[in-house]
């Protein structure tokens, strides 16, 4: 007896000039019909309403639609499937630590989201943060620790993390656990052999910013009063930090970009090219990041902000510009078709953690330094603070699942999005997550094409109703 099937809700089909292509986000499957038969048919599969289909394709067609889950049992409930792999990614996504060793820094970028104290880990945290790192690690199966160090300017505490980080690693020594670790850093205040520092601390990777050539970046990444001297020049501190730095290990370098500095990121890449970083023991790695608010405190910068579209042109001229010589990491979203996501952001695992400046425990970096946000407690207090009268966001995180929400759960776009930033939910912030869908619906149809080797004749966008073909 053949099982009744219906068209899976995760299909998207494009028209192409020798019919149409079907994707499915569910499944990853990508296939090209052929003619007008094949163009009704994809675009039969990807409205809503047709809810049975038996034996009415031939057996090779409904075979090829089956296996590529365009086609799916009657009963099969695929959002309960997105559901278990989105949970299982959660379990398994690797426990990482990041370490707000300050909330200061020295410099005062304009469109920086976080908020400055004088808060900072101090000796007597550090027995505290390995306690907390032990019984985060005495949870998992798989022994390994990764650990971030975060700011504010992290080299700003230089004394924290060097005395942090040897009793982490002598922690992990002990425990038979693997460890390694990552900065983000400006590229200022290093200590003088940064290679050195960068072995003996099990760095692996650094992330270092840039905002333009000399002029632009030294201007947006001023020094603040009271740091560096009239002639400091953030800017060659840094390009100096990177060459020492890939003798030692990665250094992605993070070549914010906006309308103000736009012109800079080919001469970025040529003056990468020339002091040899692309050829080093370690060679560097281009990330290109828009400029982007990611929280209300730099609301202002949503009117410059580069759209999904001009943000692809730009990704695509940085990607000419490096010529296969060096990696292009990407921060947004990556180049080709997107799979079905397995894995989720480390705010989202069950074990891993921002430890404060102020000794508190957040789930998300950009949450450090608001209280309100904080999810426990990391430092050592004479005065616990009671669970039940903070700390009300460890619920949230606990619990947050974008396929009981009721947008999330009803687009197609579910298993290749997974609901995108869970910072963006709790803050509510209904710009930031449009933009995401109207990323995909602007998208998709070109990466699809890209993928199957064919070019669309006109701009084709994803509608409203193909993400929600059952409504909202
Ligand atoms: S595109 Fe928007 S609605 Fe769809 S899963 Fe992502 S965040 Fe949710
Ligand atoms: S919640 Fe969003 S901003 Fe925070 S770590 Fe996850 S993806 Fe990044």
């Amino acid at each position: 007896m053949s099982t009744s099937l219906k068209p899976s809700r995760f299909n998207f089909s494009v028209p192409v000039a020798a019919g149409a292509l079907l994707y499915n986000t569910h499944s990853g499957a990508l296939i090209s019909l052929q003619g007008e038969d094949g163009r009704k048919l994809a675009g039969w599969l990807a409205s809503a309403g047709v809810e049975t289909l038996e034996g009415t394709l031939p057996p090779a067609v409904e075979s090829l639609l089956s296996d590529g889950k365009f086609l799916v049992p009657i009963s099969a409930d695929e959002v309960a499937e997105v559901r278990e792999r989105y949970w299982k990614a959660r379990a398994e996504t690797p426990l990482v630590l990041t370490i707000t060793t300050t909330q200061d820094c020295n410099l005062g970028c304009f469109y920086c989201y976080e908020e400055r104290s004088g808060d900072k880990l101090g000796d007597g945290d550090v027995n505290a943060v390995v306690a907390f790192a032990r019984q985060k690690l005495s949870r998992r199966a798989h022994r390994a620790l990764h650990v971030d160090w975060y700011g504010g300017e992290p080299l700003l505490n230089v004394s924290f993390l060097e005395a942090a980080s040897l009793a982490l690693q002598a922690m992990c020594r002990e425990t038979g656990s693997v460890y390694h670790a990552s900065v983000i850093s400006n590229g200022t205040n290093w200590p003088a052999d940064p290679a050195a520092f960068a072995r003996r601390h099990a760095i692996r990777q650094v992330q270092i910013s840039f905002d333009g050539m000399r002029e632009k970046h030294n201007r947006s990444r001023r020094y603040r009063k009271n740091y560096g001297t009239p002639l400091s020049s953030s800017f060659d501190e840094a390009v100096s930090v990177v060459d020492q730095l890939l003798e030692a290990t990665r250094v992605d370098i993070r070549l914010n970009i906006g309308r103000h500095n736009l012109e800079d990121a080919g001469p970025l890449i040529e003056m990468a090219r020339a002091r040899g970083w692309f050829r080093k023991p370690y060679p560097a790695v281009i990330q290109p990041a828009k400029l982007s608010a990611f929280t209300d405190q730099c609301g202002f910068l949503r009117p410059r902000e580069f759209s999904p579209a001009e943000f692809q042109q730009l990704r695509a001229n940085i990607k000419a510009a490096v010529n296969g010589e060096a990696l292009i990491e990407e921060t947004e979203a990556p180049d080709g078709l997107p799979l079905p996501r397995t894995s989720v952001c480390a705010a989202l695992a069950p074990d891993s953690a921002v430890v404060g400046a102020d000794g508190l425990e957040y789930r998300c970096g950009l949450h450090v330094g608001q209280p309100q946000r904080a999810t426990g407690q990391v430092r050592h207090s004479p005065f616990p603070i009671l669970q039940d009268h903070r700390f009300a966001d460890a619920a949230w995180w606990e619990s947050f699942d974008p396929t009981h929400l009721p947008k999330c759960s009803r687009c197609s776009f579910l298993p290749i999005c997974l609901g995108g930033c869970p910072h963006k939910h709790l803050e509510a912030d209904h710009f930031a997550l449009d933009e995401q869908a109207a990323y995909w619906r602007t998208n998709l149809p070109r990466l699809m094409a890209e993928r199957a080797g064919v070019s669309l004749d006109t701009a084709v966008a994803f509608t409203a109703q193909d993400q929600y073909k059952f409504g909202l």
